[in-house]
Protein backbone atom coordinates (compact mmCIF):
# COMPACT_ATOMS: atom_id res chain seq x y z
CA UNK A 1 0.00 0.00 0.00
CA UNK A 2 1.89 3.60 -0.95
CA UNK A 3 0.44 6.92 -0.41
CA UNK A 4 1.41 10.67 -2.01
CA UNK A 5 3.07 11.11 -5.29
CA UNK A 6 3.20 7.44 -6.67
CA UNK A 7 3.98 7.34 -10.23
CA UNK A 8 3.22 4.17 -12.42
CA UNK A 9 4.29 3.27 -16.09
CA UNK A 10 1.06 2.30 -18.37
CA UNK A 11 0.78 0.18 -21.60
CA UNK A 12 -2.72 -0.10 -23.53
CA UNK A 13 -4.42 0.59 -20.64
CA UNK A 14 -2.09 -1.64 -17.87
CA UNK A 15 0.18 -0.34 -15.66
CA UNK A 16 3.31 -2.75 -16.39
CA UNK A 17 5.40 -0.92 -13.40
CA UNK A 18 5.30 1.19 -10.53
CA UNK A 19 7.56 3.37 -8.18
CA UNK A 20 9.03 6.82 -8.18
CA UNK A 21 8.76 9.52 -10.86
CA UNK A 22 12.56 8.57 -12.08
CA UNK A 23 12.24 4.99 -11.73
CA UNK A 24 9.14 5.55 -13.65
CA UNK A 25 11.06 7.71 -16.32
CA UNK A 26 14.38 5.25 -16.51
CA UNK A 27 11.60 2.09 -17.05
CA UNK A 28 9.83 3.97 -19.97
CA UNK A 29 13.37 5.15 -21.45
CA UNK A 30 13.13 3.73 -25.02
CA UNK A 31 9.38 2.86 -25.31
CA UNK A 32 7.52 5.07 -27.17
CA UNK A 33 3.88 3.02 -26.24
CA UNK A 34 4.61 3.82 -22.67
CA UNK A 35 3.06 6.80 -20.36
CA UNK A 36 3.78 7.54 -17.21
CA UNK A 37 1.38 8.85 -15.07
CA UNK A 38 0.88 10.30 -11.82
CA UNK A 39 -0.96 7.79 -9.78
CA UNK A 40 -3.27 10.25 -7.02
CA UNK A 41 -3.89 12.88 -9.63
CA UNK A 42 -4.05 10.70 -12.90
CA UNK A 43 -1.90 13.45 -14.52
CA UNK A 44 -0.06 12.33 -17.34
CA UNK A 45 3.97 13.41 -16.53
CA UNK A 46 5.33 16.15 -18.65
CA UNK A 47 1.43 17.57 -18.40
CA UNK A 48 2.02 20.26 -15.81
CA UNK A 49 -1.20 19.62 -12.89
CA UNK A 50 -2.97 22.41 -13.47
CA UNK A 51 -5.39 24.19 -11.19
CA UNK A 52 -8.52 22.43 -12.62
CA UNK A 53 -6.99 19.37 -11.25
CA UNK A 54 -5.55 20.17 -8.34
CA UNK A 55 -9.22 21.44 -7.58
CA UNK A 56 -10.45 18.02 -8.30
CA UNK A 57 -8.28 16.59 -5.90
CA UNK A 58 -8.77 18.86 -3.41
CA UNK A 59 -12.71 17.80 -3.68
CA UNK A 60 -11.96 14.08 -2.49
CA UNK A 61 -8.48 14.31 -0.83
CA UNK A 62 -6.78 11.76 -3.71
CA UNK A 63 -6.30 8.41 -4.33
CA UNK A 64 -4.55 5.67 -2.24
CA UNK A 65 -2.47 3.02 -4.32
CA UNK A 66 -2.49 -0.55 -2.85
CA UNK A 67 0.89 -2.10 -4.35
CA UNK A 68 -1.15 -5.08 -4.69
CA UNK A 69 -4.37 -3.73 -7.48
CA UNK A 70 -3.67 -2.44 -11.09
CA UNK A 71 -5.50 0.49 -10.32
CA UNK A 72 -5.49 3.63 -7.64
CA UNK A 73 -8.47 3.08 -4.83
CA UNK A 74 -9.98 5.50 -2.34
CA UNK A 75 -8.71 4.43 1.49
CA UNK A 76 -10.54 5.73 4.50
CA UNK A 77 -9.91 4.93 8.78
CA UNK A 78 -10.18 1.50 8.85
CA UNK A 79 -12.88 1.12 11.81
CA UNK A 80 -14.10 4.52 12.12
CA UNK A 81 -15.14 4.63 8.52
CA UNK A 82 -16.41 1.10 8.82
CA UNK A 83 -20.09 0.56 9.78
CA UNK A 84 -20.36 -3.37 10.31
CA UNK A 85 -16.74 -3.45 10.68
CA UNK A 86 -16.47 -1.57 13.79
CA UNK A 87 -18.55 -3.87 14.97
CA UNK A 88 -17.06 -7.18 14.25
CA UNK A 89 -13.78 -5.64 14.64
CA UNK A 90 -14.10 -7.32 18.64
CA UNK A 91 -15.58 -10.58 17.27
CA UNK A 92 -12.85 -13.53 17.65
CA UNK A 93 -12.66 -15.14 14.37
CA UNK A 94 -14.37 -12.43 12.42
CA UNK A 95 -12.30 -10.78 9.01
CA UNK A 96 -12.31 -7.65 10.54
CA UNK A 97 -10.86 -8.91 13.98
CA UNK A 98 -7.57 -9.69 11.48
CA UNK A 99 -8.37 -6.30 9.23
CA UNK A 100 -5.27 -5.87 6.86
CA UNK A 101 -5.97 -2.66 6.75
CA UNK A 102 -4.70 -2.14 10.46
CA UNK A 103 -1.26 -3.62 9.30
CA UNK A 104 1.63 -3.49 7.40
CA UNK A 105 2.16 0.27 6.49
CA UNK A 106 -1.52 1.53 6.89
CA UNK A 107 -0.87 2.37 10.78
CA UNK A 108 1.79 4.82 9.24
CA UNK A 109 0.96 8.62 9.92
CA UNK A 110 1.53 9.71 6.80
CA UNK A 111 -1.31 7.07 5.33
CA UNK A 112 -3.69 7.67 8.44
CA UNK A 113 -2.97 11.31 7.84
CA UNK A 114 -4.34 10.58 4.20
CA UNK A 115 -7.25 8.66 5.03
CA UNK A 116 -8.23 11.35 7.73
CA UNK A 117 -8.12 13.65 5.19
CA UNK A 118 -10.10 11.70 2.55
CA UNK A 119 -12.76 10.89 5.05
CA UNK A 120 -13.35 14.13 6.21
CA UNK A 121 -13.72 15.68 2.42
CA UNK A 122 -16.12 12.51 2.02
CA UNK A 123 -18.22 13.72 5.23
CA UNK A 124 -18.34 17.27 4.78
CA UNK A 125 -19.33 16.69 0.44
CA UNK A 126 -22.21 14.46 1.77
CA UNK A 127 -23.75 17.77 3.61
CA UNK A 128 -24.66 19.77 0.24
CA UNK A 129 -25.36 18.94 -3.22
CA UNK A 130 -22.83 21.42 -4.09
CA UNK A 131 -20.55 19.21 -2.20
CA UNK A 132 -21.84 16.18 -3.54
CA UNK A 133 -21.36 17.50 -7.28
CA UNK A 134 -17.47 18.50 -6.46
CA UNK A 135 -16.71 15.07 -5.26
CA UNK A 136 -18.23 12.73 -7.77
CA UNK A 137 -17.02 15.16 -11.05
CA UNK A 138 -13.48 15.30 -9.00
CA UNK A 139 -13.45 11.56 -8.95
CA UNK A 140 -14.54 10.87 -12.13
CA UNK A 141 -12.39 13.22 -13.84
CA UNK A 142 -9.23 12.36 -12.04
CA UNK A 143 -9.59 8.33 -12.71
CA UNK A 144 -10.65 9.05 -15.85
CA UNK A 145 -7.41 10.81 -16.88
CA UNK A 146 -5.35 8.09 -15.42
CA UNK A 147 -6.20 6.17 -18.41
CA UNK A 148 -5.93 2.83 -15.74
CA UNK A 149 -9.70 0.87 -15.99
CA UNK A 150 -9.71 -0.51 -13.18
CA UNK A 151 -10.42 0.77 -10.02
CA UNK A 152 -11.37 -0.74 -6.59
CA UNK A 153 -13.26 1.44 -4.47
CA UNK A 154 -12.10 1.16 -0.59
CA UNK A 155 -8.71 -0.35 0.02
CA UNK A 156 -9.84 0.77 3.84
CA UNK A 157 -12.80 1.72 4.99
CA UNK A 158 -16.45 0.54 3.48
CA UNK A 159 -20.07 2.27 2.38
CA UNK A 160 -21.10 4.86 4.65
CA UNK A 161 -24.82 4.80 4.29
CA UNK A 162 -27.33 5.06 1.12
CA UNK A 163 -25.97 8.10 -0.44
CA UNK A 164 -22.54 7.25 -0.50
CA UNK A 165 -23.82 4.03 -2.76
CA UNK A 166 -25.52 6.56 -4.94
CA UNK A 167 -22.91 9.22 -5.11
CA UNK A 168 -20.36 5.51 -5.91
CA UNK A 169 -22.77 4.97 -8.90
CA UNK A 170 -22.68 8.30 -10.46
CA UNK A 171 -18.79 8.43 -10.66
CA UNK A 172 -19.43 4.64 -12.17
CA UNK A 173 -22.10 6.60 -14.48
CA UNK A 174 -19.79 8.95 -15.69
CA UNK A 175 -16.86 6.55 -16.26
CA UNK A 176 -18.40 4.21 -18.44
CA UNK A 177 -14.59 2.74 -19.67
CA UNK A 178 -13.92 2.22 -16.24
CA UNK A 179 -14.19 -1.05 -14.21
CA UNK A 180 -15.63 -0.29 -10.68
CA UNK A 181 -15.20 -3.23 -7.82
CA UNK A 182 -16.78 -2.12 -4.58
CA UNK A 183 -16.24 -4.70 -1.90
CA UNK A 184 -18.23 -4.24 1.06
CA UNK A 185 -19.74 -5.81 4.27
CA UNK A 186 -22.65 -4.00 3.71
CA UNK A 187 -25.27 -6.35 2.29
CA UNK A 188 -28.25 -5.02 4.32
CA UNK A 189 -27.40 -1.49 2.69
CA UNK A 190 -26.91 -2.77 -1.24
CA UNK A 191 -30.23 -5.14 -0.45
CA UNK A 192 -32.17 -2.20 0.63
CA UNK A 193 -31.09 -0.38 -2.68
CA UNK A 194 -31.99 -3.52 -5.06
CA UNK A 195 -35.40 -4.29 -2.69
CA UNK A 196 -35.91 -0.42 -4.07
CA UNK A 197 -35.45 -1.06 -8.08
CA UNK A 198 -32.18 0.08 -7.68
CA UNK A 199 -30.16 -0.96 -11.22
CA UNK A 200 -26.39 -1.59 -10.21
CA UNK A 201 -24.67 0.33 -13.22
CA UNK A 202 -23.17 -2.01 -15.59
CA UNK A 203 -19.50 -1.01 -15.17
CA UNK A 204 -19.95 -2.07 -11.19
CA UNK A 205 -19.36 -5.11 -9.35
CA UNK A 206 -20.37 -5.40 -5.69
CA UNK A 207 -18.56 -7.98 -3.87
CA UNK A 208 -19.96 -8.62 -0.46
CA UNK A 209 -17.49 -9.87 1.73
CA UNK A 210 -18.25 -13.07 4.56
CA UNK A 211 -17.72 -11.74 8.10
CA UNK A 212 -16.10 -14.62 9.13
CA UNK A 213 -12.71 -16.33 8.70
CA UNK A 214 -13.99 -19.60 6.93
CA UNK A 215 -17.28 -18.72 5.86
CA UNK A 216 -18.83 -18.57 2.62
CA UNK A 217 -21.74 -16.29 1.79
CA UNK A 218 -24.19 -16.34 -1.63
CA UNK A 219 -26.34 -12.97 -1.72
CA UNK A 220 -28.98 -13.43 -4.23
CA UNK A 221 -28.02 -11.18 -7.61
CA UNK A 222 -24.50 -10.40 -5.62
CA UNK A 223 -20.53 -11.57 -5.78
CA UNK A 224 -19.11 -12.49 -2.87
CA UNK A 225 -15.79 -13.04 -1.09
CA UNK A 226 -14.27 -15.27 2.04
CA UNK A 227 -11.27 -15.29 3.88
CA UNK A 228 -9.53 -18.86 4.21
CA UNK A 229 -7.01 -19.42 7.20
CA UNK A 230 -5.05 -22.92 5.90
CA UNK A 231 -2.18 -21.86 7.94
CA UNK A 232 -3.74 -21.41 11.39
CA UNK A 233 -3.02 -18.04 11.65
CA UNK A 234 -6.40 -17.10 13.03
CA UNK A 235 -8.41 -19.79 14.04
CA UNK A 236 -7.78 -22.17 11.03
CA UNK A 237 -11.56 -22.28 9.38
CA UNK A 238 -11.01 -23.05 5.63
CA UNK A 239 -13.95 -22.39 2.99
CA UNK A 240 -15.10 -25.81 2.06
CA UNK A 241 -16.14 -24.64 -1.24
CA UNK A 242 -14.12 -21.76 -1.89
CA UNK A 243 -14.91 -21.18 -5.49
CA UNK A 244 -12.03 -18.87 -6.91
CA UNK A 245 -9.20 -18.73 -4.93
CA UNK A 246 -6.79 -15.01 -5.20
CA UNK A 247 -3.63 -16.17 -6.67
CA UNK A 248 -1.94 -13.15 -4.95
CA UNK A 249 -2.84 -14.13 -1.65
CA UNK A 250 -2.48 -18.06 -2.36
CA UNK A 251 0.44 -18.61 -4.42
CA UNK A 252 3.53 -18.22 -2.61
CA UNK A 253 6.08 -19.74 -4.23
CA UNK A 254 6.00 -16.30 -6.88
CA UNK A 255 9.52 -14.58 -7.91
CA UNK A 256 9.87 -11.92 -5.35
CA UNK A 257 8.83 -9.09 -8.27
CA UNK A 258 5.17 -10.68 -8.54
CA UNK A 259 4.28 -11.68 -4.94
CA UNK A 260 1.17 -10.44 -3.50
CA UNK A 261 0.22 -9.02 -6.95
CA UNK A 262 -3.36 -9.02 -9.05
CA UNK A 263 -0.95 -8.94 -12.33
CA UNK A 264 -2.88 -10.09 -15.10
CA UNK A 265 -6.09 -11.15 -12.38
CA UNK A 266 -8.95 -9.33 -12.53
CA UNK A 267 -11.42 -11.54 -11.02
CA UNK A 268 -12.45 -9.79 -8.40
CA UNK A 269 -14.34 -6.97 -11.21
CA UNK A 270 -15.94 -9.63 -12.97
CA UNK A 271 -19.35 -10.32 -12.02
CA UNK A 272 -19.01 -13.78 -13.47
CA UNK A 273 -16.82 -15.03 -10.50
CA UNK A 274 -19.57 -15.46 -7.76
CA UNK A 275 -16.86 -15.78 -4.87
CA UNK A 276 -13.25 -15.07 -4.95
CA UNK A 277 -11.68 -16.78 -1.52
CA UNK A 278 -8.46 -14.81 -0.28
CA UNK A 279 -5.91 -16.47 2.05
CA UNK A 280 -5.41 -14.80 5.56
CA UNK A 281 -2.20 -12.83 5.79
S1 LIG B 1 -8.58 -12.45 -7.08
FE1 LIG B 1 -7.34 -11.55 -8.70
S2 LIG B 1 -8.12 -9.46 -8.90
FE2 LIG B 1 -8.83 -10.20 -6.92
S3 LIG B 1 -7.28 -9.49 -5.46
FE3 LIG B 1 -6.74 -11.60 -6.09
S4 LIG B 1 -5.31 -11.35 -7.78
FE4 LIG B 1 -6.35 -9.36 -7.51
Amino acid sequence: MLEGRQYAVVQNDEVVFVGTQAACEKFRKGRSSFTVVSVDTGTLVGDKINEDAEKDVRAFGGFSKPSKMPGSSIGYPAKKACPLGKKLCDVPGSVCSQCYAQKGLYPFPVVRAAQDRRYHKLKSAMRTGAGEERWINGISTRIQAMHIPWFRWHDSGDLQNMQHLMMIFEVANRTPKMRHWIPTKELVLVRKFLENDGRIPDNVNIRISAPMIGQRITPEGLTASSVSDPQGKDNGKVVADPGFQCPATYEHDRPKKTKGRCMDCRACWERSVPNVDYELH
